[in-house]
């Protein structure tokens, strides 16, 4: 056993609790992370859940023991999924504590922790005093025991089925295959629960099995290699929709009948103008919606079309629902494909925004690609992570090209923000960009977005060059290098792999190719002739990795594939690679 470490600080988030199972998280650190959260609170009661990682069933227990040893009467709630047990803590109106690493890889575990009602638990609002309360106790070697606390069991599954099918009601009429992807995680428990139990719905399960191990793929639907399976089960089943779930089963990612994945936002949007829609029937006169600074401009749109009103909020969880709950909000949207719902404790449910888009379809009578077809109609770039040595100075360089546009707004509301987009400029200068720290590691994560697909590249790789403290390479025909760009973060706020807006489909697998300045570059040449400070700008448009010179083409350090280099232009064309043996 590795040493139990004092120092909480690289597991203890801005919004939750991740490490590494065993190493960094370990038995003894979880005992005190339960002690320490059971002093946090004002009443002894807590639910504890856990997902089916294999680390998952000892650091529940762990937990459970340190809290009860601090005077908590626990409910031990065993498997379950985080907006179940968020949906217990709103139900019981007692604090809540998930056991789960989310989509990160199954070596990984961690902690979600709401208060009473689901409230958040965040850095500033308890999730700071929980990791100096741990590590005293860890210091310490010891938990003083106090009060008289004590654990029972209890089933939440059905009490978190019936509050899904309160909320949301299926026209009767129609029946919907629907083909759910579980990762072998949470969804094989709540799917059947909610969706199985619904008689217009036909449940087609695909790695239902619970297993830590994540034998099929992993639980990670952002990323568009873990949504393979499901493509290929929702055509081969003339599926009407697919599903794919998250390792915690809080989030969902939607494809159309045609396998296509749905960006985030155009679901967020689809959920805001149902909400709005239902809180005016019930004589709200502008219902608001909290969304995010990275989601599509379109939500912002649906969301003043259906006569509410937007509330602009910082990514991640902890804000999103205090602002909502300050405000009284009766959605939330984030471009991570977090749903969040005033009636729903004002937390966020995959499953429950699972159920408006089935709703939606049902209602509409036709296909999935056409529900949808409306809700995204800008070019988005996806979420980009550049790791940068000085993230300061590097936003700062992007800022101050920004001032000097003219039509150019900036706020600074979560990171870096411009706003280039009036009614009265040329649809082609219409675009935005976020360009955000992240709060654990030296990246920077850029999103554009503009009304013309060719607008949103050249905007991207401008940002690209001052993020990277290049000189602008002109670009002639930029593309193709969105999606996939991403390196893997241990973070609450997840990498998106799902860019908004239309490109999305088209980007993974289209020819386009990035052709940098090639008056620069000599003619019939190998990957040693691309300059370095264009190849430091380039990424493997398959996965995001750096890039290599090798003879007559760049090789990805990262997936080891080929990108040709011709006359001295690197080809980058995102998929359709022979991967060299051993990527
Ligand atoms: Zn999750």
């Amino acid at each position: 056993m590795t040493e139990t470490p004092h120092d909480l600080s690289a597991v203890v988030k801005a919004n939750d609790i991740r490490g590494v199972a065993g190493e960094q998280l370990t038995v003894p650190v979880a005992r005190a992370l339960g002690a320490a959260f059971a002093d946090l609170l004002e009443a002894p009661e807590l639910i504890v859940a856990h997902d089916m990682r294999l680390s998952s069933p000892e650091l529940s227990r762990a937990v459970i023991e340190g809290a009860v040893r601090r005077g908590a009467i626990v409910a031990d709630a065993g498997l379950s999924s985080t907006d179940q047990l968020y949906c217990a803590s709103g139900l019981h109106r007692a604090a809540g504590l998930m056991v789960t690493a989310s989509h990160n890889p199954a070596r990984d575990n961690g902690m979600k922790l709401c208060l009473p009602g689901a409230r958040p638990v965040g850095r500033d609002s308890g999730l700071e005093e929980v990791r100096r309360g741990a590590e005293a106790y860890i210091a310490a070697g010891e938990i003083p025991a106090h009060g008289e606390g004590r654990a029972e069991q209890i089933d939440t599954l059905e009490d978190y089925a019936r509050t899904l099918h309160d909320l949301v009601e299926l026209p009767a009429g129609r029946r919907l295959r629907v083909v759910v992807d579980a990762a072998d995680a949470m969804a094989g428990l709540t799917a059947p629960a909610v969706l199985g139990a619904l008689e217009q719905i036909d449940l087609i399960e695909l790695h239902f099995g619970l297993d830590g191990t994540f034998p099929h793929h992993p639980a990670d639907p952002l990323r568009p290699e873990n949504l393979v399976d499901l493509q290929e089960a929702v055509r081969r089943e003339g599926a009407d929709l697919g599903l794919a779930f998250d390792g915690d089963a809080d989030r969902c990612v939607v494809l159309d009948e045609t396998g296509a994945p749905v960006p985030p936002s155009a679901i967020g949007a689809l959920i805001a103008s149902r909400e709005i829609a239902r809180a005016r029937t019930a004589g709200e006169e502008r219902p608001r919606v909290a969304v995010n600074a990275v989601a599509s401009r379109h939500v912002h749109e649906v969301i003043a079309g259906a006569g509410g009103e937007t509330l602009p909020t910082p990514v991640g969880h902890a804000g999103i629902k205090r602002t909502m709950a300050a405000r009284d909000a009766v959605a939330g949207v984030e471009h991570s494909a977090h749903y969040y719902f005033r009636d729903f404790f004002f937390a966020d449910s995959g499953m429950l925004a699972a159920l408006h888009v089935l709703a939606a379809l049902a209602e509409s009578g036709g296909t999935a690609s056409a529900l949808v077809a409306s809700h995204s109609p800008y070019a988005g770039s996806g979420e980009l992570n550049f790791p940068v040595d000085d993230a300061v100075a590097a936003a700062a360089r992007v800022r101050a090209h920004a001032e000097s546009l003219p039509a150019a707004r900036v706020d600074e509301l979560d990171g870096l923000s411009v706003h280039h987009w009036d009614e009265d400029l040329d649809p082609a200068e219409r675009w935005w960009l976020s360009l955000r720290p992240s709060q654990t590691e030296s990246l920077l994560r850029l999103n554009v977005e503009a009304q013309e697909h060719a607008t949103m590249e050249r905007v991207r790789e401008e940002v690209r060059a001052l993020v990277l403290g290049a000189v602008p390479p002109p670009v002639v025909a930029a593309a193709g290098t969105a999606t996939a760009e991403h390196d893997r973060v241990a973070e609450g706020t997840s990498v998106d792999a799902l860019g908004d807006g239309p490109a999305l489909a088209e980007e993974a697998g289209s020819g386009d190719a990035i052709s940098t300045c090639p008056e620069l570059l000599p003619a019939g040449a190998s990957g040693a002739d691309v300059p370095g400070w264009v190849r430091a700008a380039l990424r493997c448009p398959d996965c995001g990795g750096e890039l290599r010179d090798v003879e007559a083409a760049l090789q990805c350090t990262a997936c080891r594939r080929l990108h040709e280099v011709e006359g001295g232009i690197p080809v980058l064309i995102a998929g359709r690679h022979e991967v060299p043996s051993a990527g």
